[in-house]
């Protein structure tokens, strides 16, 4: 039996607030192979982003990750000293975020920002001519045009397409195993989103990273991912593969969200939405927490446990397949 790569199992991100406790992450559990790319998709606030930041232990203040364990490569990261996070953080596991804007720091040239992240993790000590020609061939690689003349160009000199595939540069500088992409296209037009897409398929087939593609919409998910979970409000609700949740999705929220997918072969008044709003982190919904927003919640939705519906690795929390 081969190991997955990467194996969350039961992990529970806390945060202590003084209006109470928000179970932000709650025992999810998740594996993802060498070469795979993973979808996590659900509404903000569902858990989707603390859980990539759970698995590089960059869990912000007052938050804490207070169970579970993610093995990397065989090793549980939750035991590892910080010094051994270091070496993986950007080395073995790296993250594209959201915003290219605010992550790259203006003062410094683009060139000498992808340049540090290899100086970070090279063995000794390269020089600096050597680092810049890694450099370059990493800034073409993402797309960047007439980069010998633009490595010593600052971020505002960019576009805001470009500065995306910086950051995707960036992350792929070490080589990593796995890139965790958390909404990378979030700030982007459609077009621009569809070329970061593709950008990020072609690093997939040429390096065999793993990819965890962190997405609101399951559009884009669609185009990249082998397998996608489900997140709401904290934990999984169905996963399965790219093709069993676009062609049988099983839970009611999972399907009330790929009813939201945007279309351009039909002509609609308004974008569908999923009534209702997500529940209060500090007081969720007993049961199911998704049962006051779901049209067939029935009384033995609102008590634990929800039945797990499980057809060969297509798994769903839901009273619907309870027989
Ligand atoms: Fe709806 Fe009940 Fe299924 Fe929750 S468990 S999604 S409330 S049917």
């Amino acid at each position: 039996m081969t190991h997955p790569l990467l194996d969350v199992r039961n992990l529970k991100t806390y945060f202590y607030l003084r209006r109470g406790v928000v179970k932000a992450v709650d025992g999810v559990s998740f594996r993802l192979n060498r070469g795979e790319a993973l979808g996590i998709v659900g509404e903000s606030g569902s858990g989707k982003t603390m859980t990539a930041l759970s698995i590089l232990r960059l869990v912000p203040y007052p938050g804490k990750i207070v169970g579970g364990e993610i093995i990397f490569k065989g090793r549980d990261l939750l035991k590892l000293t910080e010094k051994e996070m270091r070496h993986i953080r950007g080395k073995e596991i790296s993250l594209i975020f959201q915003d290219p804007q605010n992550s790259l720091n203006p003062v410094f040239t683009v060139g000498w920002q992808v340049g540090e992240a290899i100086e970070l993790h090279s063995e000794g000590k390269p020089l600096w001519d050597r680092i810049i020609e890694k450099v370059i061939n990493i800034l073409r690689g993402v797309g960047i045009p007439r980069v010998e003349d633009r490595v010593n160009d600052y971020p505002h000199e960019f576009s805001g397409g470009q500065k995306q595939r910086i950051m995707i540069g960036m992350s792929i500088s070490n080589n990593p195993d796995i890139i965790i992409a958390d909404e990378p296209t979030t700030a982007l037009d459609v077009t621009i989103q569809a070329q970061i897409i593709d950008l990020l398929k072609d690093l997939r087939s040429r390096y065999n990273s793993s990819i965890i593609l962190i997405a609101h919409n399951m559009g884009l998910v669609s185009e990249l991912c082998d397998n996608v979970a489900v997140m709401y409000a904290g934990r999984i609700v169905e996963y399965g593969s790219i093709e069993e949740i676009f062609n049988d999705p099983l839970h009611p929220y999972t399907r009330m969200l790929l009813r939201c997918i945007p279309r351009t072969d039909i002509d609609v008044d308004k974008l569908e939405s999923i009534p209702g709003e997500p529940p209060d982190p500090v007081n969720p919904p007993s049961g199911c927490r998704f049962h006051p927003r779901c049209p067939y919640a029935k009384e033995e939705c609102k008590r634990d446990p929800i039945y797990i519906e499980n057809i060969d690795g297509h798994m769903a929390v839901c009273e619907l397949y309870r027989r």
